[in-house]
């Protein structure tokens, strides 16, 4: 990675790229430990020239009267520098998070995949007109919200800004993006191809930072009319509070701790591909991991002996390696808080099957490297079980019947994905209704269409994201009535 590639130290604020006025980060390259750049985040008086900045953009006539077909084509101009980047984009995003060139390249083309379905969503929208009870038509429209408040993870930086950004600007609003403080660098990348695409000026900020310093300036911001965060289950609480004090929408995509159930009659090979990539990919690092494993007692020693001898194989290395399967941790703080979980897991009682360390060799000593684990022998309400610990760790669990599976895998405060794997498609069909949880996967794990709302449930989330009224949720609905009657109304005369 060369100096060159990286974005300099400079935040897009208010349409202008400037050096942040805030505290210095440094980015840090999690496969080696180098230093990647030292970037200056934003201060709260740099996120209040943003909302202005964002707000006076959106209600300017030459944004808020554009036709939607002519601002669809901002977002299609977005999608195409970001595919004619994709390399670049990739790039960027391996040095910052350490995932492997395959997933950054395809995180790239979702994110150009977003923005082209909130395109598409903005052409077609249509308003109601609805049944009328007197003398008048009533039409029922969506006006923008004015400037939204967008806070990223680290996990898929350009997936989530562009499932954020996309829908907002499609709706008609501001944004001001908040990455995270680990990972600034693609957000800052897509950006600089968001003033190229020639949208117009301060409507879209980015500001990184910490978040307990810029995300909260955001949120409290008295401009700010939505907020959508991405991020664990206790950030997502203080930001609703606060936006509770606002009195103003949030949405929230939160933590997960999915089951992964394999029946019976599962397809041997297919389950055992599907539960890897469902908890190793991103070396874990993904809301939905499929991060507690269910198998049915009756296989249940033959599928999780198999399931750890692959695991045993699996490739540790870096994102840049095309061979590497399991890339680095994002930071060396992350690696050592999954450490201490599987430490945990140990002082619980469980069995650690393979993993359970960071790998040996020299090739390992300056990353944040951890092998892929798997554990056992621990009852469904130990906390390994019952919290996400966003690492390359499964812990797998035996059950009995439907009922004892049932109980145990709706048994965490979380509610965001499952995976089933049976060749009994009526049974799955079954069970997926009782599954307390968002998404459930049946003989697949881990794909995702924008055209498909993702919604977690229980503590995993508030309000969904993707599919067909995706724009909705950053507008408010108006509704009009027209008099028709020529006469004056009774009561008047
Ligand atoms: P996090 O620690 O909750 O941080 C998320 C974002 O919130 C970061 O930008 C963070 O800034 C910011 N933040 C922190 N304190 C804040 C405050 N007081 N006010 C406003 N913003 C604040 O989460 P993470 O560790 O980055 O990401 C991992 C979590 O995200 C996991 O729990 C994962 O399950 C969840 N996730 C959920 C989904 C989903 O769709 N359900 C998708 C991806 C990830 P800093 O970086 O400075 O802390």
């Amino acid at each position: 990675m060369t100096e060159t590639v990286l974005p300099p130290d400079e935040a897009l604020i208010a349409g202008r790229w400037r050096t942040g006025s805030g505290a210095p980060t440094e980015v840090v390259d999690p496969a080696t430990g180098r230093l990647l750049t030292t970037l200056h985040g934003a201060s709260p008086e740099d996120v209040d020239a943003a909302a202005r900045g964002a707000s006076r953009a959106a209600a300017d006539p030459a944004w808020r009267d554009l036709a939607p077909h002519l601002r669809a084509r901002y977002l299609h101009r977005i999608a195409e520098l970001i595919d004619a980047n994709a390399d670049r984009l990739s790039a960027i995003q391996t040095a910052d998070t350490g995932k492997t060139r395959t997933e950054t390249r395809a995180l790239a083309a979702s994110a150009a995949g977003t923005f082209r379905y909130a395109a598409a969503l903005l052409e077609t929208a249509e308003d109601a007109l609805t049944p009328s009870r007197g003398a008048y038509v009533t039409v029922t429209t969506h006006e923008p919200i004015g400037v939204v408040g967008a806070i990223a993870p680290w996990n898929s930086p350009i997936a989530s800004d562009a499932q954020k950004i996309a829908p907002a600007l499609a709706a008609g609003n501001g944004v001001l993006l908040k990455p995270a403080d680990w990972t600034p660098l693609t957000s800052l990348a897509l950006g600089r191809l968001i003033t190229d695409s020639g949208l117009p000026e301060g409507l879209v900020s980015v500001l990184p930072g910490r978040g307990s310093v810029v995300g909260d300036a955001i949120v409290k911001h008295p401009l700010v009319g939505k907020v959508t965060f991405t991020g664990g289950t206790n950030t997502g609480r203080t930001v609703a509070h606060a936006a509770a004090e606002k009195l103003i929408p949030v949405s929230l995509e939160l933590g997960g701790k999915s089951p992964t159930v394999v029946l019976e009659d599962a397809d041997v090979e297919q389950a055992l591909a599907g539960v890897m990539y469902g908890i190793f990919s991103s070396s874990g690092q993904s809301c939905i991991a499929g991060s507690r494993l269910f198998v049915a007692r009756a296989i249940y020693d033959e599928f999780v002996g198999e399931l750890v001898e692959r695991t045993r194989k699996l490739r540790v290395g870096p994102g840049t390696d095309a061979a590497t399967q399991v890339a680095p941790m994002v930071h060396h703080r992350h690696r050592d808080q999954v450490a201490a979980y599987v430490d945990l897991a140990r002082e619980e009682g469980a069995r650690v099957l393979c993993g359970g360390a960071v790998p040996e060799g020299e090739q390992y000593t300056e990353g944040a490297y951890y092998l892929p684990t798997v554990l056992d022998g621990l009852p469904a309400d130990a906390r390994t079980c019952q919290e996400e610990i966003f690492g390359p760790v499964l812990v797998c669990l035996p059950f009995d019947d439907e009922e004892d599976l049932v109980r145990q895998a709706n048994s965490t405060v979380y509610g965001l994905a499952c995976g089933i794997w049976t060749r009994d498609l009526a049974r799955a069909w079954r069970l997926a209704q009782r599954i307390e949880a968002g998404t459930v996967w049946i003989n697949t794990y881990k794909q995702f269409s924008s055209s498909t709302p993702f919604t977690g449930w229980k503590e995993s989330g508030l309000g969904s994201e993707k599919g067909r009224d995706w724009l909705r949720g950053y507008q408010r609905q108006k509704s009009l009535y027209l008099g028709t009657d020529p006469a004056p109304l009774p009561w008047a005369s």
